[in-house]
């Protein structure tokens, strides 16, 4: 049976690469993310791949009615799982497509921090090719705590090694044969908290995770680089602002915003944006944004031309076969 899909949120290269390869799945592409305006698009068809701008929450999916959802990603948490499943609705997502390339990233913006990157490149665009205000510090022999050792987060290990940092780890199913070969130490969340110089996100966001970084666990930072490329929901914005201007934190490199749906130009008028986010996060966004000792990236450390080729191949065998379904 040839399967019916609409590809939502299509990007360029998606395109191009469906031009090259010979597939039996019937695609539709949509320029636009799936939710509740576009919906309707989805009608007719056996299955929806999405990506991360959708909203494929309880009402979309009660009017769809397709047997497959299939996230282009890893995270899945833009999608109404526990409506799915009641609907018998399998939703599949790509696990490895880039644990690489996000470890890769999150260097990058733990250098941009540590080595004042950008400030550097913007003062030698300016005209003043000297040092002044660039002097930055050492990863070697800091402690890196990394909350979440998955694919990504163990990645992040083998490049922090290379670096010759100290690691300690927090993860609830923690992975004890891979801490004796990559040498690192699991250590209760508050422990990693005290102990490292740089915290880096990698756990999944969900009930359990959401502001799994608030005024709290900032309150046991002290002068802390906090690295985020998970999601923006893990980190309480408001609180991350406060620690900033209290010096328990020093500096952060955020991959990922809470409510970052309110950054989009998918945005029409403030009155959607009302709807789909919190006007006072969105707020907060733009003052991290704006701030010199936060570096952030669009949601962009998945993007590289081989985790694109990954993911597009691996989203193909998840709508042929069902592989990778995702659970509760
Ligand atoms: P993974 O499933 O391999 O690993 C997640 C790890 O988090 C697991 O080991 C799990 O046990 C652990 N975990 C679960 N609950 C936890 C908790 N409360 N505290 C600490 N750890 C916990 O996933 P992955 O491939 O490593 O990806 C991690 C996340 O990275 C994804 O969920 C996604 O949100 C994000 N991601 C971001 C981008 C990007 O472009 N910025 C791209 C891909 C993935």
């Amino acid at each position: 049976m040839t399967r019916k899909v609409a590809w939502f949120d299509v990007s360029g290269f998606e395109k191009n690469f469906f031009k090259e390869i010979d597939t039996d799945l019937t695609i539709t592409f949509f320029e636009q993310p799936l939710n509740e305006k576009t919906a309707e698009l989805a009608k007719g068809f056996d299955a929806v791949s999405v990506f991360i701008n959708s909203d494929v929450n309880e009402k979309v999916l009660k009017e769809i009615d397709v047997d497959i959802v299939a996230c282009r990603s890893t995270g899945f948490d833009h999608v109404d799982i526990e409506t799915a499943e009641k609907l018998g609705i399998t939703v599949c997502n790509v696990p490895e497509y880039s644990s690489n390339t996000v470890a890769e990233h999150t260097f990058a913006l733990m250098l941009s921090v540590s080595r004042k990157i950008y400030d550097a490149i913007n003062k030698v665009k300016d005209g003043t090719f000297d040092h002044e205000g660039l002097r930055g510090f050492d990863l070697k022999e800091k402690t890196l705590g990394v909350i979440g050792t998955g694919s990504i987060g163990l990645n992040a290990i083998r490049i922090a090694n290379g670096f010759q940092m100290e690691v300690v780890a927090y993860d609830p199913f923690p992975k004890h044969e891979e801490s004796k070969k990559l040498g690192f130490e699991y250590v209760e969340l508050n422990e990693l908290l005290e102990r490292s110089d740089i915290v880096s996100l990698h756990c999944p966001l969900n009930k359990h995770t959401e502001h799994i970084i608030s005024e709290e666990e900032f309150e046991i930072m002290e002068e802390v680089v906090l690295i985020n490329t998970s999601r923006g929901g893990l980190v309480d914005t408001e609180a991350l602002i406060k620690a900033l201007d209290d010096g328990s934190i020093l500096g952060a490199g955020l991959d990922v915003l809470e409510d970052e749906c309110g950054l989009s130009d998918d945005i029409d008028y403030l009155g959607e944006m009302e709807d789909k986010c919190d006007l006072q996060t969105i707020l907060h966004d733009h003052i991290l944004i704006k701030r010199e000792d936060v570096v952030v990236t669009p949601h962009n450390a998945f993007n590289s031309e081989e985790a694109l080729t990954r993911l597009v191949e691996s989203t193909i065998d998840n709508l042929k076969e069902e592989k990778n379904p995702v659970n509760l």
